[in-house]
């Protein structure tokens, strides 16, 4: 299997240190006090003035650890307004200068890889080990984006008339918005903001209001790392914070990843008003296991990709599809032993193999799931309902579950779930698993396990979605590859991260030079041509 590699042991750097929330998040967590947190806008934490706060749980305890405010539209209006006048000088920075703070910014997150980690498992719920992934997975888009003085340059032709020379530039489109989910904190947020800043736009972040604590602390990372202020902005809110920023008329591009309904919302009131928007909604990830596949990699494969982060990823595997009665029967005998020992534990516990849910609604949502498979007549092989954590009662755990005989026509399987919920649906005969995901309303990733050549490329050319594993669950694209589902699962024309990342933050400016060195000229009444 593909193996992603966490190199985070770098050389840590002998600098100064802004003491932040990253460093004192776990005591935070152990003695239950409640913080109080802030927006970051202007280079500096700023306390919020609405008067409206959220809880964020301990997912662990189900204690509330911090409030985070909720910001008016007027402390929007502030916060874009001040983004806006930090663009105009940060465009001005030459590409190669700012992509030096992006380096920079690369040392100090992995100087603090630990306890960013350790500050997302404990708002999240996410086991250590997998948080350091979700930082990881986010500084390798910053890594592709300190490539920006490469990325940015344009295109020249030389010659395209008499002597006529034609050239592209790519320039910022001003400031540009991203609002984020709370099940990737760390990553997501910087798959927007790397690439954006990187090309000289100002950015201000509206995260998910469960776990704002890691993108606050990032925010400080910035600034330390040499970012002017007013350049990387956060914004902590709901709707209203939401919306102030949707019609804000300073705003140029909305980024935004979620669940499909608000995607879908976002994308038609951003567009609406102007803005260029990118919008990535649910899933739900099949993974197809053809007769010759090896079933013990696929089960593995199966399990790390349908409960590891508690099945709380864009990119896991929900629905299992053996293909023929007996690729099922000996894939379900081997899942459902493997589903039976698959260790729960606090994001705390090493040897864990996933969580809590990241907060009590989400565990109600998937115990209601659960109910709903029961009654529409899916086989339920393993319960998770019930599960309760040793010292952690009110904890937000749930246990793995595992349903066989899944038909197309149930609730459990057209609707995302987001829990540790695997679902197997059996297909009669290859086609029939083709057509499962290339019908569903989802469109984000699927995988194949086969030894055929022949199919897996028969298959990666034929199914109707933005992401194709072949022999790989989880197949989240390098960062210089593009990131991006189909159908339900993105509204907007350009992918996130790699090379349209960089398109999605520039617009393109063609200059059409002519020197006619004092030749007398008539006027032309014609279309220019070239001929
Ligand atoms: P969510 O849609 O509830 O929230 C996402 C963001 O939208 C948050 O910042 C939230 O504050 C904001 N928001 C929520 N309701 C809103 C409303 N009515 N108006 C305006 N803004 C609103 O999603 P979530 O629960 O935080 O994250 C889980 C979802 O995200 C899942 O559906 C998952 O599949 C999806 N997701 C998709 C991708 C992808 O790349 N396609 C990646 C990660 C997560």
């Amino acid at each position: 299997m593909l193996h992603w590699g966490n190199d985070w042991n770098t050389k840590s750097l002998a600098s100064k240190r802004i003491a932040g929330v990253g460093d004192r998040c776990e005591g935070r967590v152990r003695s239950g006090m409640t913080t109080e947190l802030e927006h970051f806008i202007d280079g500096k934490r700023v306390a919020g003035t609405s008067g409206n706060h959220d809880d964020v749980f301990d997912p662990n305890t189900g204690g509330v650890q911090a409030r985070v405010p909720l910001a008016s539209s007027g402390e929007v209006d502030a916060a874009v307004r001040g983004a806006a006048e930090a663009q105009r000088e940060w465009a001005n920075w030459n590409p190669q200068r700012r992509a030096r703070v992006l380096m920079r910014f690369l040392e100090l997150c992995r100087e603090e890889m630990d306890s960013l980690a350790r500050l997302l498992a404990s708002e999240h719920g996410k086991t250590v080990p997998d948080a350091k992934g979700d930082v990881q997975r986010g500084l390798e888009v910053v890594e592709f984006a300190t490539g920006i003085p490469h990325l940015l340059k344009g295109e020249y032709t030389e010659g395209a008339g008499a002597g006529i020379d034609v050239y592209s530039m790519r320039q910022p489109l001003g400031v540009a918005v991203g609002i984020t989910p709370f099940n990737f904190p760390a990553m997501i947020p910087l798959w927007k903001a790397a690439p954006a800043i990187a090309c000289g736009n100002s950015f201000v972040l509206k995260p998910s209001e469960r776990d704002p604590s890691v993108p606050l602390r990032l925010a400080e990372l910035f600034v330390e790392a040499g970012l002017p202020p007013g350049v990387f902005n956060v914004v902590n809110g709901d709707k209203t914070a939401v919306d102030a920023l949707l019609t804000h008329q300073d705003v140029a591009a909305v980024g935004f990843v979620g669940s499909s309904d608000i995607a879908e919302y976002i994308h038609s009131t951003a567009t609406a008003h102007g803005k260029r928007a990118q919008c990535f909604g649910g899933a739900k990830n099949h993974m197809i296991i053809m007769p010759d596949a090896d079933l013990d990699q696929a089960v593995e494969a199966l399990v790390g990709a349908g409960y590891g982060s508690a099945g709380e990823r864009c990119m896991a595997i929900s629905v299992a599809v053996p293909v023929g009665q007996p690729t099922a029967e000996a894939l379900v005998e081997k899942l459902t032993e493997r589903v039976n020992g698959l260790r729960i534990g606090t994001s705390f516990d090493d040897s864990a193999d996933f969580g809590p849910l990241v907060t009590a609604a989400a565990k109600q949502r998937v115990d209601d799931y659960i109910g709903i498979g029961v009654e529409e007549g899916a086989d339920l092989l393993v319960d998770g309902r019930g599960f309760r954590m040793p010292e952690h009662e009110n904890g937000f755990f749930t246990g793995a579950s595992l349903f066989d005989n899944v038909t197309s026509d149930m609730r459990i399987y057209n609707e995302e779930i987001f829990g540790p919920v695997l679902s197997v649906v059996r297909a009669a005969v290859y086609e029939e698993a083709l057509r499962l995901p290339s019908q569903h309303q989802y469109g984000n990733g699927v995988a194949i396990f086969t030894r055929d050549g022949d199919a897996a490329r028969e298959f990666a050319g034929r199914v109707d979605t933005g992401m194709v594993g072949i022999n790989v669950p989880i197949p989240v694209p390098i960062a210089y590859h593009t990131f991006g589902g189909w159908k339900r699962s993105g509204f907007g024309d350009l992918n996130q991260h790699g090379p349209d990342s960089i398109r999605f933050y520039t617009r393109t400016k063609t200059v059409t030079s002519r020197w006619p060195s004092g030749r007398k000229e008539e006027a032309s009444f014609t279309i220019p041509t070239m001929h």
